[in-house]
């Protein structure tokens, strides 16, 4: 075949075959991937090739290598991290995206795209019952929207006061003052560190057991601040799932004119569930928010929102004026505008069809299953003597510790053996984290495939896994 003639048929069938065979296969796969990081470094490494291969062989090639390394995230027993499950909607839409090719910068070069963007951006307020006005960029994740956020917060309240930071940098602007819960997710320290604002030049604020910022401790916190003002706020704790108590907060922080932002990953999704929306009340009055749509909405990765209520301020923290690109007229909006790059991914389409598909009642359904789910894990691992369930769980994360009435450090070694024997097993995954200084198991119940059944296969294999430990 010539370098200019492709008949892509052959191989694009083959590869929908391949996804299927995996898809069907992975209920009754190994939860686990079954080469690490090493073997699979040797698996791929090679001299670089010279000559080029044929396109079914190249392809092969790479679905025979990964597949020893391929982690079940997308099963129905993977309560790792906090990692959505690509659904196939999703997964057919994006396809579609990587065929289609269109470079969703700005709506000229992709009008489809960037309609199908704006268009999804409507559908995600009105779900997450936020303003109808705010902006919404379209990024890799909450590590990176919440970057954009706090470049839109960092641009206004220095804005305020007198100081142009897109223009004329940081350097000798006013100092910002971040308050910030002490158990946020790392990745908004990342955020503070990008922006020149430091991930340690921040006021830390205590929390309670569940990782709650203190409101007394916030107000006097706040109390010792003067000039502008960003506090970082959480829907969802990542070990707790906790909420920050937004309208107390929020209306401190208000009265002196502080930006306002919520990290919120997954707990966002809270507010697309009447059964749980109490849990992020007034999050609404927020500034900004931060959240993804590969966590609860099931998108394949990547796909994050930036969602901005001073569209203005997130428009001027994100774009340079290029005289290249086209002016855009009144009332349109050129997805670029949002986000830091220019040349980008449709992540639109696979939004789009994600809640085309699920709808309203879908979505919250779903969050509402993955909670009721994660309440009877919880309430079934309790039962069990020598295992606690540390955290209330509110939402979908459960933190769990065993050997609960030995030593701290007894109970770490048999928490950190029961996670390491249940991800031997493979019958489910879960992995371990630190919380209070301590080890845990953490589950995060946020799989579009799982049912009952497998939140009780999961629990009876970690119950299994911890009667074998203790007795070892
Ligand atoms: C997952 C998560 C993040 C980071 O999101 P990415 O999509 O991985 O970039 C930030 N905050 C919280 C609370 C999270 O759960």
């Amino acid at each position: 075949m010539s370098e200019i003639e492709f008949d892509p048929a052959a191989l694009f069938q083959d590869v929908a075959g391949r996804a299927t065979s995996f898809r069907r296969a992975i209920g009754g796969s190994p939860q686990r991937p079954l080469a690490n990081y090493r073997e699979m470094t040797a698996i791929f490494e090679g001299p670089t090739p010279e000559q080029g291969a044929e396109a079914e062989q190249v392809i092969d090639e790479l679905a025979r290598k990964a597949e020893p390394g391929l982690h079940a995230t997308t099963g129905p027993r993977f309560f790792g991290w906090v990692i959505g499950a690509s659904h196939p909607v999703g997964v057919a839409a994006d396809w579609l995206t990587s065929a289609w090719g269109q470079n969703c910068g700005n709506h000229q070069a992709a009008p489809a795209a960037a309609a199908a963007e704006a268009a999804a951006a409507a559908w995600l307020l009105d779900i997450l019952a936020l303003p109808d006005d705010c902006s919404v960029g379209f990024v890799t994740g909450a590590t990176v929207a919440n970057f954009v956020c706090l470049g839109a917060a960092r641009g206004e309240v220095l804005r305020r006061a007198g100081w142009d930071v897109e223009a004329a940098g940081l350097f000798g602007a006013p100092p910002i003052h971040v308050l910030i819960g002490d158990d946020a997710h790392t990745t908004v320290f990342s955020a503070l560190q990008l922006l020149g604002l430091g991930h340690d030049r921040v006021i830390r604020v205590a929390t309670d057991e569940a990782g709650r910022m203190k409101v007394e401790a916030f107000a006097e916190a706040m109390a010792g601040c003067d000039g502008p003002i960003i506090v970082l706020l959480q829907a969802g704790q990542i070990n707790t799932g906790a909420f920050d108590p937004f309208p107390e907060i929020i209306r401190i922080a208000h009265a002196r004119s502080a930006w306002v932002h919520i990290d919120g990953a997954f707990g966002l999704w809270a507010r697309a569930c009447p059964e749980v929306s109490a849990l992020a009340t007034g999050a609404d009055l927020a500034d900004s928010w931060a959240t993804d749509g590969h966590k609860w909405l099931q998108t394949p990765y990547d796909c994050g929102y930036a969602i901005v209520r001073d569209s203005r301020a997130h428009r001027r923290a994100m774009t340079a004026s290029a005289s290249y690109l086209p002016e855009v007229a009144a009332g349109e909006r050129d997805p670029s505008h949002f986000v830091p790059e220019l040349s980008r991914r449709a992540r639109g389409f696979a939004t789009w069809a994600m809640i085309r598909h699920l709808g309203r009642s879908g979505i919250a359904a779903m969050v509402a299953r993955h909670c009721a789910l994660a309440r009877h894990m919880a309430a079934r691992l309790g039962g069990e003597p020598g295992i606690a369930v540390l955290n209330d769980v509110v939402l979908n994360q459960i933190i769990v510790r065993f050997g609960a009435d030995e030593t701290p450090e007894r109970g770490d070694a048999l928490t950190q053996a029961v996670i390491a024997r249940v991800q031997s097993d493979a019958e489910c995954f879960a992995g371990g984290a630190r919380w209070r200084g301590r080890w845990v198991m953490r589950l995060s119940v946020i799989s579009w495939p799982t049912g009952i059944d497998d939140a009780d296969r999961t629990v009876d294999a970690i119950i299994a896994a911890w009667r074998a430990c203790k007795g070892g």
